[in-house]
């Protein structure tokens, strides 16, 4: 590339100059020829007065050839052509009409040629012939083409020295990348990279410290959620294992000891429930992660779903003389698992008994809104307080902890709730109702089994 631009700049200048040279030979030639006008045939004569009136034209040589190819002037006065037929190609070639020029650079010199027509009326009646050695021009040439060769080979070098200073600062960037990537391999996510600019590299590391930093947040999770069950699990074991130490050391009576027993079976039934909620809470976020299958949804009509949640929930509430009331409208359909949704309202309407007062109400409303389907469970218990409101859906946390855990809960029925109306684009709020009690909230979108059909 800098070769090409060297030559093209060379050639470029040369032009030029061959152009002035030109432009000056030419208007000499042709003052020549001018002063010839109005002579009707050259001879050594007339030829002479021109010469001797135009002065010195300041070329090396100045020949001027009549119609027969003859010289008849010869400014070299040493191997003078004066009465000699001229062989030369520009002076054929003006006699033949034509103006000629050209240039010629060697070894420090420009030689020009420049040979013009002498015309009587229009046919040529001899020409005038010029050349010129010109030194100072060749040498002007030969420092331009010198400069430019010195400035190609810096402009080259200063390329080859970026390119290597490139070549080495990418291979270290690149180098500080696979590095870190070696250390997040290791289980080392809080190593970042520091590396700042816009460049492919720099976008590289921030995707790379993103990533990294995601790795960390779901270890950091993983390890709270294996902590948190573990506590969880530890304390109906402990109860178990007080009440079987307190049968075997103490010599109660038969009664007492059924009531231990019976306190026993509820811990395993405790321990039983929260393996199944987490095992529905792993399942759900196994899907959440490869995508739910298109070919798994199924139409859902969900006041199917209610029918059959009331129809499992009516022994619990009815203990408590607690009222299950439901308001439908039509066409409710969505596009679903009816597993999830059937979990879904479960749960909900669960909590809405199970933290209801004793003679309380349960009502859940089914609603159709153009594309959204509504679930709403309204309940008249304890309600949860407005800075609770934000944490229930976290795994194993409870507002009141002993009412909690008097109810049977695990902490974990909200958060699978929350989980399975995200996987179902849906979407989860809760209320407070004025009078004591909570709303909760579910939309899904509205699935229109005619339409599609
Ligand atoms: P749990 O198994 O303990 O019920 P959840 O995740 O279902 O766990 O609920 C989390 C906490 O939110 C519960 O411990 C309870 O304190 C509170 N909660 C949930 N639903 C209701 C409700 N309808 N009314 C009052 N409090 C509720």
């Amino acid at each position: 590339m800098l070769l090409f631009l060297n030559d093209y700049a060379s050639a470029l200048t040369r032009q030029l100059l061959y152009r002035s040279k030109e432009t000056s030979l030419q208007d000499k030639a042709q003052l020549v020829t001018s002063s010839f006008s109005g002579v009707d045939t050259l001879t050594p004569e007339n030829t002479a007065q021109v010469i001797s009136v135009l002065g010195d034209l300041n070329v090396t040589r100045v020949l001027i050839v009549d119609g027969e190819g003859c010289a008849l002037y010869d400014s070299l006065t040493q191997r003078s052509a004066v009465g000699k037929f001229v062989l030369l190609r520009e002076v054929a070639e003006a006699m033949a009409g034509q103006n000629v020029f050209y240039s010629r650079y060697a070894d420090g010199l420009l030689t020009s040629y420049a040979a013009v027509p002498i015309y009587l009326y229009d046919s040529p009646i001899g020409c005038v012939y010029i050349s010129d050695v010109d030194e100072d021009l060749g040498e002007i040439i030969q420092s331009l083409e010198r400069n430019i060769a010195r400035i190609s080979l810096g402009m080259e070098l200063l390329m080859v020295l970026c390119s290597l200073a490139f070549a080495l600062a990418s291979s270290r960037k690149m180098h500080k990348i696979l590095a870190s990537m070696d250390l997040a391999r290791e289980g080392e996510y809080n190593h970042k990279i520091q590396m700042h600019g816009t460049d492919e590299y720099g976008r590289l590391a921030g995707e790379f410290n993103k990533l990294t930093d995601r790795l960390q947040a779901s270890e950091q999770a993983q390890r709270q959620f294996v902590s948190d069950a573990s506590h969880e699990l530890k304390t109906p074991l402990a109860s178990i294992k007080l009440l079987s130490d307190s049968i075997l050391q103490n010599d109660m009576d038969a009664e007492t000891m059924r009531e231990f027993v019976a306190d026993i079976g509820s811990e395993a039934d405790r321990l039983t429930r929260m393996a199944q909620k987490l095992l529905a809470l792993t399942k759900a976020e196994s899907v959440k992660e490869g995508e739910q299958k298109e070919a798994d949804h199924e139409v859902v009509d969900l006041s199917r779903v209610i029918g059959q949640v009331f129809k499992m929930l009516i022994p619990l509430a009815d203990q408590r003389e607690i009222s299950l009331r439901c308001t439908m409208e039509k066409d409710c359909t969505v596009l679903s698992m009816e597993d999830d949704m059937y979990q879904i309202i479960f749960n909900l309407v669960e909590n809405a008994v199970k933290y209801n007062k004793d003679g309380g109400l349960v009502h859940v409303r089914l609603g159709h809104q153009d594309d959204e389907i509504t679930v709403e469970v309204e309940d008249t218990g304890v309600g949860i307080p407005e800075d609770a409101a934000a944490h229930v859906f976290e795994r194993f946390y409870r507002v009141d902890k002993a009412r909690s855990r008097q109810a049977g809960g695990s902490g974990l029925g909200l958060s699978i709730v929350h989980d399975l109306v995200k996987r179902n684009f849906g979407e989860i709020t809760l209320r407070h109702r004025p009078e004591g009690g909570t709303i909760f909230t579910v939309t899904f979108p509205y699935f229109d089994v005619e339409v599609e059909e």
